[in-house]
């Protein structure tokens, strides 16, 4: 009687724990296909983790190589070291800094910048780790897509290829790589420091749900009109506690609120994260 109780329960452990790894299992699977992007807390800059399973795009690295790496380690785990794609929307410091370092520590795979350059230390630092490193330089421009294993999209929607018209901006801001990164019924707009000037100009409607404010809520970008074309729910703002320019700007705080939509921001908010699978997109605290 006493060995036949036993071997029940141990029988039934074992069930509980054959059940325990198969919900796992499940839980991992389904877990690969959910897109999280995460807009990082890395000061006064840009800093963008997308990703997909094991499959990671990081817009820009904000302005220091510490926070960065301390905010990719908050979302990846720790024992991936590959960055499937990184991308410098424009040469400026409070996008570029925090990368010099990355291609150190992480294996890059591919890196994407526009045809604008600047020369600045941080630059040229950032450009001899890249060529240290070998990894593939593409120039980008619109029409270049990535398609993630698990389903999303990330579609360059700036610069355009018309390069003539490109000369007549030669402000950096003006070249920020611009890109809609979509996924089920989800869009969110990344448009890196634009001014409103070219942000009005871009072929965008109200199917975008989420819009990065441009330049860290400066008064230079993120219009009426563009909050009137697009209706996002959730404008982010990604700027620096305290920061000496400024932002966000009243004025685009205003902007936003009269719009309806959500304001989030960096500086008080710290990470901002969605986790969105093919039906719905939430935010992750
Ligand atoms: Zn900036």
């Amino acid at each position: 009687m006493m060995r036949s109780i036993k071997f029940l329960s141990g029988f039934s452990l074992l069930l509980l724990v054959i059940a325990g790894i198969l919900l796992l299992m499940i839980y991992e699977v389904h877990q690969q296909d959910d897109l999280n992007v995460t807009f990082l807390d890395i000061g006064q800059g840009d800093a963008i983790l997308i990703s997909q399973g094991s499959y990671q795009i990081l817009i820009d690295g904000g302005p220091s190589g510490r926070l960065l790496r301390e905010g990719i380690a908050r979302h990846m785990p720790f024992w991936d070291h590959t960055v499937e794609v990184v991308i410098a929307t424009h040469p400026d410091r409070d996008h570029i800094d925090g990368l010099v370092d990355l291609f150190a520590l992480y294996n890059v795979q591919e890196f994407w910048v526009t045809s604008a350059e600047k020369e600045t230390a941080v630059f040229d630092a950032l450009m001899r780790e890249v060529a240290l490193s070998q990894v593939p330089v593409r120039k980008v421009m619109y029409g270049d897509q990535i398609s993630f294993p698990s389903g999303a999209e990330l579609k360059v929607i700036y610069p355009i290829r018309d390069t003539s018209k490109l000369a007549e901006h030669p402000d950096p801001n003006a070249i920020s790589i611009t890109a809609l990164l979509s996924y089920g019924k989800e869009v969110f707009y990344l448009g890196g420091d634009l001014p409103y000037e070219i942000e009005d100009q871009l072929p965008l409607d109200d199917s975008i749900t989420i819009l990065k404010a441009g330049h860290h809520g400066s008064n230079t970008s993120t219009s009426e009109d563009l909050l009137t074309k697009t209706k996002p729910h959730d404008v982010v703002i990604s700027a620096g506690r305290g920061n000496r320019y400024g932002h966000p700007d009243p004025a685009v705080l205003n902007r936003i609120l009269k719009s309806g939509a959500r304001t989030l921001r960096t500086d008080l908010d710290g990470d901002i994260s969605y986790r969105c699978n093919d039906s719905q997109c939430g935010r992750v605290y």
